[in-house]
C-alpha cells in the first residue's frame, strides 16, 4: 500500500523539504574527476569549456545544494578540500577516502588521487565513527574503495549507517566477476560496521542490473537491502526493470554509452523509500548528452528522501 511521490524539476530548491529527525535526504553523485573529465574520457560532443575547474565547480556546488540533502555521497572526488570549504559554508562537514592508485594522479596537472566522500548536515548528525576499506577481491586489495559512517541524528538519538563506494568500471564478463567480488566484499564490509542502525548504501556501482553484482546485493540476508529507485516503482515485480533507464549518458570515440550504474540501496524494514528525484529526460538532457554547461558531470544525481521506522541504536 506504501506510494512514492516522486520530485521533479518543480521541487528543486530546498523550499519543500524541511529536514525532520524522522527523514532522512539521501544525495548520490559521481561528480566526474576533475583531472579524468578533462584529460581521459575524451566526451567528445562536450566543449572544453565545460570541463573549465573555475566555473564547473560552482556548477557542481549548485547541483548538490539545490537539493538541500542531508547526507550527501560522491565518487571521483579530486578536490576534497575545496568542496570542504564550500559545503562546510553550507552547513556541512564531510569525511574523504582516496583510492589507492587513484589514475588522477597520472595526469599532467592533477590534483592529487580520487576518491570517495561523505558530507552530512553538521547540525543534525553527530558522528559515531568513521570506517574505510580498500575493498578486496579474492581477499587481494583492489583499487577500489568504500567510506563508511556511523551518524547519529541529534535531536532523537536515532542511528544510521551510510556507505558510499566506486566499483571497477570498464565492461565485459571477467570485470563483472570482480566487481561481484569487491560487492560481497563491500557487504561484509558493511555488516561488519553498520549493527542495528539503518543502513544506506549508494554509489557508481559501474554495473547494470543485469550484472550478478545487483542480486548479490539485494540478497543479502543479513542487510536485507532493496534499491531506492526500483522501490518507487511499482510497474514489475521484478527489481531490475524498474530501475530507471540510465543515470551516465555520454558520447565518447567509441559511441555513445547510456545505462544505469549508479544506485541508492537501503535496509528494508528500518527506512522506507518515501520519493526519489526523477532523471532528466532525453530532451532536458539534449543530443550532445553529458557533461555539458547544464550538467557539470557524465553522471545523473540520485536523490532519495526516507523515512525512518523506528529507533534502531546499538
Ligand atoms: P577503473 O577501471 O576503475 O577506471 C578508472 C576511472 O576511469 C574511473 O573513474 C572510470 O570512470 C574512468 N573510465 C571508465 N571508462 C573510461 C573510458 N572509456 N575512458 C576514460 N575513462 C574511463 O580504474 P582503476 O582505478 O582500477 O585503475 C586502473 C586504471 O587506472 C587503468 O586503466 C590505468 O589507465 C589507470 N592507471 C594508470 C597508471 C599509470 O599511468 N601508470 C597507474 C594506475 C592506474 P567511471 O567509473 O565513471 O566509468
Ligand atoms: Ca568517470
Amino acid at each position: 500500500g506504501f506510494k512514492c511521490r516522486k520530485l521533479n524539476a518543480v521541487t528543486k530548491g530546498c523550499s519543500d523539504y524541511v529536514s525532520s529527525p524522522y527523514s532522512l535526504r539521501v544525495f548520490q553523485w559521481n561528480i566526474l574527476s576533475q583531472a579524468l573529465g578533462q584529460m581521459n574520457d575524451h566526451f567528445v560532443k562536450c566543449p572544453d569549456e565545460a570541463l573549465e575547474w573555475n566555473s564547473r565547480k560552482f556548477r557542481i556546488i549548485e547541483e548538490i545544494v539545490e537539493y538541500c540533502p542531508d547526507i550527501i555521497c560522491l565518487q571521483e572526488v579530486d578536490h576534497f578540500n575545496f568542496l570542504k570549504y564550500i559545503l562546510g559554508t553550507q552547513g556541512y562537514t564531510g569525511v574523504f577516502y582516496p583510492k589507492p592508485d587513484s589514475p588522477c594522479v597520472y595526469i599532467s596537472g592533477n590534483n592529487g588521487p580520487d576518491g570517495c566522500a561523505i558530507f552530512y548536515r553538521t547540525n543534525k548528525f553527530d558522528v559515531i565513527n568513521i570506517e574505510s576499506r580498500i575493498l578486496e577481491i579474492w581477499r587481494v586489495q583492489s583499487n577500489q574503495v568504500a567510506l563508511l559512517a556511523n551518524l547519529r541524528i541529534k535531536e532523537t538519538g536515532q542511528e544510521v549507517c551510510v556507505t558510499t563506494t566506486h566499483l571497477k568500471a570498464r565492461q565485459g564478463a571477467f570485470l563483472s566477476t570482480l566487481r561481484n567480488e569487491q560487492g560481497k566484499d563491500l557487504l561484509q564490509f558493511v555488516s561488519q560496521h553498520c549493527g542495528p542502525r539503518p543502513v544506506v548504501i549508494c554509489g557508481d556501482f559501474n554495473a547494470e542490473p543485469i550484472e550478478p553484482i545487483y542480486s548479490t546485493i539485494l540478497s543479502d540476508e543479513y542487510l536485507n537491502l532493496g534499491s531506492a529507485y526500483a522501490d518507487c516503482d511499482s510497474s514489475s515485480a521484478n527489481s531490475a526493470a524498474r530501475e530507471p533507464p540510465y543515470t551516465t549518458w555520454k558520447i565518447r570515440d567509441e559511441g555513445e554509452v547510456c545505462h544505469t550504474i549508479d544506485y541508492i540501496f537501503y535496509k528494508k524494514g528500518c527506512l522506507e523509500v518515501e520519493a526519489v528525484l526523477e532523471l532528466p529526460t532525453g530532451e532536458e538532457i539534449g543530443e550532445d548528452r553529458v557533461p555539458s554547461f547544464s550538467y557539470p558531470s557524465d553522471h545523473f544525481s540520485l536523490v532519495c528522501d526516507f523515512k525512518i521506522g523506528q529507533k534502531a541504536t546499538l
